[in-house]
């Protein structure tokens, strides 16, 4: 038996006044995913459970089946794990973007102009040099990731804090941390401008700590669920969750988190991955996720369409080709075009079996409306084993 699990991250919407009072799932010309619904089940997942914030770390931990309240220590130690980090128990991990502030403290830019990743790497160099690991008088160390998006590694006694996502504060005034370890964050936060200064090529005038947490001790993905998986994917947290649970993770020349991502490149990644011997893949796509944050109804539709005729359509006659399958597909979360921003509301899940026919149904959030929710990470469970469920 083989699995596929499919993420179009953020597809969930609610009726969109741009879409005559519908939502990209209803609009979207998708004959494939139309075809497995029909055959298939549909329903309601809870993805992120009660209380949770609604994020791609908490959404695709109970989508791998790892139940978020039982996992989750944070974001940025999940960031870390993608960067090849493998904290020690006494040590934590702060997201640290870079931004822009105004002098009247305005959080001009949570992404600090986007900077080019080389460009940040010399930022996060000089801040380790004088911050972090240069300077023996530092607990700190600094490493560089992706554009404006790196991590700050803290001693344990830093955890106790509260601080406001950047992303939360665009166009207002800034909100210091609060909490026992807030004045050394302000502290270290107040050094960054003088090394920020030094990189007039950089927009960004500071770093923000935020997101905060130990590294989850994850089982193994083969342990927890007794089958072997991979993942294509570019997205930072959803690689990290791979790093942490032993998963595969090929490189996927032209997998991007943008709409211009390579779908097809994903689900040939996908099908080789199964090829080599994997029981599992999951074949994660950003771009439905970044249409809803930029309200642009037309890029979701179009993902959701090119999920069906560049994904869906050569996969399922590929996969039947080589025996027994099934297949789960379902976002992390909602990013519903009118609000621009995730949703904890529960998602559409389809779930087909190659061999039993399931009641069939319509894969769109109305078509699932009356159906119970079911705990998000419950459902991997239930692909790899229906009738234990
Ligand atoms: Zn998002």
């Amino acid at each position: 038996m083989k699995y596929v699990v499919c993420v179009p991250d953020g597809c969930a919407d609610e009726p969109f006044e741009g879409l005559g009072g519908r939502t990209p799932l209803e609009v979207a010309h998708t004959p494939t995913i139309d075809a497995l619904a029909a055959r298939g089940t549909v329903g309601r997942a809870g993805v992120i459970p009660e209380g949770m914030a609604p994020g791609s770390d908490v959404g695709n931990m109970s989508i791998l089946g790892y139940d978020p309240a039982e996992f989750h220590t944070g974001r940025a130690p999940i960031e870390a794990a993608s960067l090849g980090l493998k904290l020690p128990a006494d040590r934590l991990a702060y997201r640290c973007n870079l931004v822009t502030v105004g002098d009247d403290t305005t959080m001009v830019d949570f992404a600090g102009g986007h900077p080019s990743t080389d460009a940040a790497r010399a930022v996060l160099e000089d801040l380790d040099a004088t911050l972090g690991r240069g300077n023996p008088d530092s607990v700190l160390e600094f490493h560089a990731g992706v554009e404006y998006r790196h991590i700050m590694v803290a001693p344990a006694d830093w955890l106790d804090a509260y601080c406001v996502p950047p992303h939360d504060l665009t166009g207002r005034p800034s909100v210091a941390p609060t909490g026992p370890a807030a004045e050394r964050l302000i502290e270290v936060t107040e050094a960054s401008r003088e090394v920020l200064a030094r990189h007039p090529d950089v927009a960004a005038n500071q770093i923000w700590l935020w997101g905060q947490g130990f590294q989850p001790s994850m089982p193994d993905f083969a342990a927890h669920h007794g089958i072997t998986g991979g993942i294509t994917t570019a997205v930072d947290l959803v690689r990290g969750l791979g790093v942490l649970t032993d998963m595969a993770l090929p490189d996927v020349e032209g997998a991007t988190p943008g709409y211009d991502t390579d779908y097809t490149a994903q689900r040939d990644a996908a099908l080789a991955g199964l090829a080599d011997g994997l029981d599992l893949f999951v074949i994660h796509v950003e771009a439905t996720d970044e249409a809803g944050h930029a309200g642009d109804a037309a890029e979701k539709v179009r993902s959701l369409e090119l999920w069906d005729s560049q994904i869906l359509a050569g996969l399922v006659p590929e996969l039947d080709r080589t025996g027994p399958w099934r297949l789960l597909m379902l976002p992390d979360h909602a990013t519903p075009l009118a609000r621009r921003t995730h949703t904890p509301d529960p998602v559409p899940y389809l779930l087909v079996d190659s061999a039993v026919d399931g009641p069939g149904g319509t894969y769109t959030e109305a078509g699932v409306a009356d159906t119970p929710v079911v705990p998000g990470h419950e459902l991997l469970g239930r692909l790899i084993a229906p009738g234990a469920a």
